[in-house]
């Protein structure tokens, strides 16, 4: 099997961070608002985790800050929210960075072009370092499963990271779409990080309703009609690649990189965050969620603008 990623995220055995500081901005698919992050290298066993411009306390990007798991994961601690950080989550996952600093300067990560492609692309950019600690995966010894008949995820014993996915939709345009996989950091970045999310044109007023998808278009999004997709395909079943591309990006709230068979049927973020919950309930939690709030000061002029870089 081919090195790389997300199975050698769980072989490997030291954790990796970036190199250097890189920097991007856009707007957010939920907020619709502009927004900017800038990643910074981690030391070792710090994790992901998120400073909002202007707040203290920092959000680690663990299952114990999810405060909304409903068409996007959003992390929050004291008050403080990020919206929408699994396809950003997915990349570094899809990478194997185990450790980041992520600097946001609005209330949600930017929406790019919908897939988690322009966050490979620009960690990539800030090159990788390896760590002198250990990963410590998360071994699957027995199954468990969460979920109804209809959309369930379950997770059984496996010597390596498999994800198996059944997207079952009633809409001509999707219809059934199924892939099984153990991602290795090629295939995560050929076959699943450009894989944009979706939505349906009949909901889209009752989600701007509720305030979400304000940013959302056909820039960033496929958007699903009546009885076609209005915009270009990437793959012919990139909607099932984006729900691989969620639930790796949600899993990767674990802290840890999962050693075991991923199996789901219909799931999305809410399941992804209970199947992340009941791992936990199994396992235990990584250590560092029991102290989630470690003290920073990040300010406006932490944000080092990239060239290009507008001013909001
Ligand atoms: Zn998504």
């Amino acid at each position: 099997m081919a090195s790389g990623l997300l199975n050698s995220h769980v072989k490997m055995t030291f954790q990796q961070t970036i190199k250097k500081q890189v920097a991007f901005e856009g707007i957010g698919l939920h907020s619709g608002r502009p927004t900017k992050i800038v990643i910074s290298p981690a030391g070792p066993n710090a994790g992901v985790l998120f400073h909002v411009v202007g707040h203290t306390i920092a959000i680690p990007a663990l299952s114990s800050s999810v405060v909304d798991s409903h068409y996007a994961t959003t992390l929050g601690a004291n008050g403080t929210r990020v919206q929408t950080v699994e396809h950003l989550m997915a990349a570094a996952a899809g990478l194997g960075i185990d450790n980041l600093d992520i600097k946001v300067d609005g209330a949600e990560v930017p929406a790019a072009d919908g897939s988690a492609q322009p966050f490979v692309s620009l960690l990539r950019s800030a090159g990788r370092m390896t760590l002198g600690a250990r990963r410590q995966p998360l071994v699957i010894s027995r199954p468990i499963r969460v979920g109804t008949e209809s959309r369930w995820l379950q997770v059984l014993p496996c010597d390596t990271f498999r994800i198996s996915y059944t997207l079952d939709s009633t809409h001509p345009a999707v219809g059934t779409q199924v892939i099984s996989c153990e991602p290795t950091e090629e295939t995560f970045v050929g076959e699943l990080a450009p894989a944009r999310t979706y939505g349906f044109l009949k909901d889209v007023d009752e989600l701007r309703r509720n305030g979400l998808a304000q940013g959302g278009s056909l820039d960033n999004a496929v958007v699903v009609g009546k009885r076609s997709v209005l915009n270009q395909l990437r793959y012919r079943d990139e909607f099932v690649r984006h729900k691989i591309l969620d639930l790796i990006g949600d899993l990767a709230l674990l802290g840890r990189p999962v050693q075991g068979h991923v199996i789901a049927r219909n799931a999305g973020h809410a399941l992804n965050f209970q199947l992340v919950t009941a791992l936990e309930q199994a396992y235990g939690a990584p250590r560092r969620a029991a102290s989630p709030a470690r003290e920073l000061i990040p300010r406006a002029a932490d944000l080092t603008p990239a060239p290009g870089f507008a001013a909001l």
